[in-house]
């Protein structure tokens, strides 16, 4: 199947109100230029210099609108900030911060989701839920008036068992509800599902897809 058919196949399926952000990492933008021919917007990359070479290549496509979904160190801003519609893997308050002055010194707003860590394996990023209270605490007192906080992106235990990878997905959806009583209007993204997993995250109430190898086919 061919990249358009393999969105017409996920947007047949998907419920409407969910967005379905492509991940192109590792594919080339011509991959990215089929996709926005059969009418995709989003897409995520995962790596900052990946992320501003294809913004550069692509600058002709003035309604892309790019995500981050990648670790982001502080000193790699300057090549994601200036082109992400949303960072969504906001995982530490040393991020926020680097963030916060970006955005003064740049008299921007940068949209982020805040990554929480509810898979078991430690190799993956995130905020535990004491973590995320304490940044929407601080948020509440105005410490991040260059940041809008949109919502949470979760990741599941990477597992076939889908009971598992179920309970990580509802885990994440009962903290978010929770989150959005504390935080801004704004607080409405729950950022859950990737290629293999996107079904259960749905039914668990995610409202945010991301989708790459199913899309455009194996990483190169
Ligand atoms: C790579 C990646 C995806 C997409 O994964 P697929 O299995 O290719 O759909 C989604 N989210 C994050 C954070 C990723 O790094």
């Amino acid at each position: 199947m061919a990249v358009k058919e393999r969105l017409e196949s996920l947007y047949a399926e998907l419920p409407p109100e969910i967005a379905l952000v492509a991940v192109s990492k590792f594919h080339p933008s011509s991959a990215i230029r089929e996709a926005r021919a059969a009418g995709q917007l989003d897409f995520a990359e995962s790596r900052p210099q990946e992320l501003s070479a294809k913004a550069a290549e692509l600058a002709d496509l003035k309604d892309l609108r790019w995500h981050f979904i990648g670790h982001l160190q502080t000193n790699k801003l300057k090549m994601v900030l200036p082109y992400a519609h949303l960072v969504q893997s906001v995982d530490s308050e040393r991020l926020l911060d680097a963030i916060q002055d970006w955005a003064a010194a740049n008299s921007r707003t940068v949209s982020v989701l805040l990554e929480y860590h509810v898979a078991a394996e430690d190799s993956k990023q995130g905020f535990d839920e004491c973590g995320l209270e304490l940044v929407l605490e601080k948020a509440a007192e105005g410490c991040y008036p260059g940041i809008c906080f949109r919502g949470l992106m979760a990741m599941a235990t990477n597992t076939d068992e889908e009971t598992v990878v179920a309970e990580d997905f509802e885990r994440a959806r009962r903290l978010f509800l929770r989150l959005s009583t504390m935080a801004g209007e704004d607080f409405d993204l729950l950022s859950m599902g990737m290629s293999g997993d996107w079904r259960i995250a749905v039914e668990a109430g995610s409202n945010m897809v991301r989708i790459g190898s199913y899309i455009f086919g194996e990483r190169i």
